[in-house]
């Protein structure tokens, strides 16, 4: 599986900041896009995760959901 590629517009596709699992840490740190930057450097409480509904995540056929705690898909 191809890496996904950590750019400004997969950034804007990224759907992580209305998830219920996104906190307020993540975004104080504005993060997201987990799946190429790696896992959030917040604690985390799972709360649901969207990233099945992520244009990110069918373009590059990512089968993972919760790349805020697991970290970047290989
Ligand atoms: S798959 Fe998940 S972590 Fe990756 S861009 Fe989409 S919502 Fe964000
Ligand atoms: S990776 Fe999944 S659980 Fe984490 S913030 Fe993004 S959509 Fe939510």
């Amino acid at each position: 599986m191809a890496k996904v590629a950590d750019n400004q517009e997969n950034l804007k596709k990224c759907i992580c900041g209305g998830c219920p699992t996104y906190g307020q840490c993540m975004k104080d740190k504005m993060e997201g896009l987990f799946c190429a930057k790696g896992k959030s450097s917040c604690e985390l409480e799972k709360n649901g995760c969207l990233c099945g509904a992520c244009p990110v995540a069918s373009e590059n056929k990512l089968d993972r959901m919760y790349y805020c705690e697991s970290g970047a898909a290989e």
